[in-house]
């Protein structure tokens, strides 16, 4: 069988700034992602590769059309309500809201910042799989390194798991930090090198990261590449990845149908 390649991305208001007491409005917040949603649709588009979008539905709210139309060719799944602040019942509303805008059944959650979530809270919403571990260690945030690298069920719920993706034995994560920090020839050498161990590979980018973010008082690891040299190097990663496997979205490479 071909390598299976998921391109994962988190459709979520750009609250970035915020972690870094930078104030943005609500609007702006929406608008950053649109413009690079729009930047990285016609790259996707021009190699005709499916993705799955996990999507806060207050973005979706906004952009009731734009979603809709997303979900004609690519998944949806959800990223809870808020990118900011959560309440346990946002689990389930959030997928039936999206439900409502796309028309289709909504099978993942993945919660924003990967945080810790009750996974039978996930199971009782009715989603199929949870995608909210990156398993490795990240110093102030998780430390994920007993968590298995590839699906699981989890054996409580029987939700399945699908963690993002991360390089054999060392556990070096294949996030979007790294597409952005490494070389990308030696990003590319983990990329394969997963992708050889494992017959498929897990990543997760944002629609943010292609929009232009250089004006943000963020960090530069956060921040550079993006807007056009974002696209660039997201455009000569795909030319290679293509080479490599087939791009799916992650319910049908689980195999998840509507019952
Ligand atoms: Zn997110």
């Amino acid at each position: 069988m071909e390598t299976q390649i998921l391109l994962t991305f988190d459709l979520e208001e750009f609250d970035l700034p915020l972690e870094f007491g930078c104030h943005i409005a609500d609007e702006d917040q929406i608008n950053i992602s649109n413009d690079g949603l729009k930047k990285l649709s016609g790259i996707l588009s021009g190699y005709n590769i499916p993705a799955t979008f996990f999507t806060t539905s207050f973005y979706a709210e906004k952009n009731k059309e734009l979603v809709k139309s997303l979900s004609e060719i690519h998944e949806i799944a959800s990223h809870s309500k808020y990118h900011s602040r959560f309440n346990e019942s946002d689990i389930a509303e959030s997928k039936s809201e999206l439900e409502k805008i796309t028309g289709k059944q909504i099978y993942g959650f993945r919660m924003p910042r990967f945080k810790k979530t009750d996974l039978s809270l996930i199971k009782k919403a009715g989603y199929s799989y949870d995608s909210s571990i990156n398993p490795t260690f990240l110093p102030g945030r998780y430390n994920n390194l007993t968590s298995p690298r590839k699906v699981y069920h989890d054996a409580s719920t029987n939700l399945i798991e699908i963690p993002a993706s991360v390089s054999p034995l060392i556990r070096f994560p294949l996030f979007w930090l790294s597409f952005k920090n490494l070389p990308l020839p030696f990003y590319i050498y983990l990329c394969k090198k997963t992708m050889i161990k494992d017959s498929s590979i897990h990543l997760y980018f944002h629609p943010w990261e292609f929009a232009e973010l250089e004006s943000f008082n963020i960090p530069g690891y956060i921040k550079t590449p993006s807007g056009d040299y974002m696209c660039e190097r997201f455009d000569k990663f795909i030319a290679v990845l293509r080479e490599t496997g087939d791009f799916t979205t992650i319910s049908d490479f689980l195999k998840i149908r509507s019952v």
